[in-house]
């Protein structure tokens, strides 16, 4: 897919945890921005002395590449103190634009898999390209019974990005399976989040309970790049070969 420019345009955003807001766009030069669920785009703006500066972010997208182009471009920022891109976000009206660049990255489905499952982990924003996933791996659970173990990782429920879609969609395919694993504050037991699925700990602790296994499972890894290390040197240890964990790591463009 050929990589474009195009200016972007904010149409609305709000906050999905304390720290993390949700942005929609659209493309503010009337074309649809074609993507596969899992890509990235990047934004291009100024520093304040005028030197360049860009950032990554995933695209969240709900997004069936299969029915066409997307219409929406909908991203998730986690907020970081003196951030720039941070600053640029929430500053920007609705209604404001942004250059953008993209799309870009192979962290996809990809169609030759021939897997029996697939192990998603994410922590943070890093969920996001498994949401933009959904309906491509509601296909594949229909067309070839692959299943699915979503990993999700975050200190509080309230942390927990999409957390009410995932479990909405996990009890609506039986194939797909959510485990929420809560390093600080489990939900309420009133909370639409509890479930038995929900684990105390980080993600890489929960890895070993989905039993690893090289002959069945392909593996993907989006975020903090310490969580991604460590559940690679995890699924190492399973047995896991190279190929079979496919990586993206959050790392600063600073
Ligand atoms: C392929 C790729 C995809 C990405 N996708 C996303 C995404 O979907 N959503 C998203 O929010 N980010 C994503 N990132 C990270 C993003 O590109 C920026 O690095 C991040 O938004 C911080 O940018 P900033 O300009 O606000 O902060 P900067 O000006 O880069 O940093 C300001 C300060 O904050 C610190 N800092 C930077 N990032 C973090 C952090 N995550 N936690 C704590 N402190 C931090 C820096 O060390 C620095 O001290 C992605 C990165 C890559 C490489």
């Amino acid at each position: 897919m050929a990589i474009v420019h195009f200016p972007l345009k904010l149409t609305a955003r709000r906050m999905i945890a304390p720290t993390v807001a949700h942005l929609s766009f659209v493309r503010d030069d009337g074309q649809p921005l074609d993507y596969i669920p899992g890509q990235f785009i990047q934004v291009h703006f100024a520093y304040a002395d005028g030197a360049a500066a860009r950032r990554s972010y995933s695209l969240a997208t709900i997004h069936d590449h299969a029915l066409g182009p997307g219409e929406a471009v909908e991203i998730a920022v986690s907020y970081v103190s003196g951030g720039a891109a941070t600053a640029l976000f929430e500053g920007m009206p609705i209604g404001g634009t942004i250059d953008a660049s993209g799309p870009y990255g192979r962290f996809c489905l990809m169609p030759a898999d021939a897997n029996r499952r697939y192990l998603l982990i994410g922590t943070g924003t890093g969920i996001t390209p498994y949401r933009a996933m959904l309906p491509l791996l509601e296909r594949l659970m229909r067309e070839r019974r692959v299943e699915v173990v979503l990993l999700q990782g975050a200190r509080t429920p309230d942390e927990l990005l999409y957390g009410a879609e995932f479990r909405a969609f996990a009890d609506a395919h039986a194939g797909f399976r959510y485990i929420p694993c809560l390093s600080r504050e489990l939900p309420a037991a009133d909370s639409p989040l509890a479930h038995p699925d929900v684990r105390h700990g980080y993600v890489q602790n929960a890895l070993a309970e989905c039993a690893p296994d090289a002959a069945g499972d392909i593996a993907y890894l989006c975020g903090n790049p310490n969580m991604v290390d460590a559940c690679f040197e995890a699924l190492k240890e399973a047995g896991l070969p190279i190929p079979q964990v496919r990586r993206e790591k959050y790392v600063s463009n600073k």
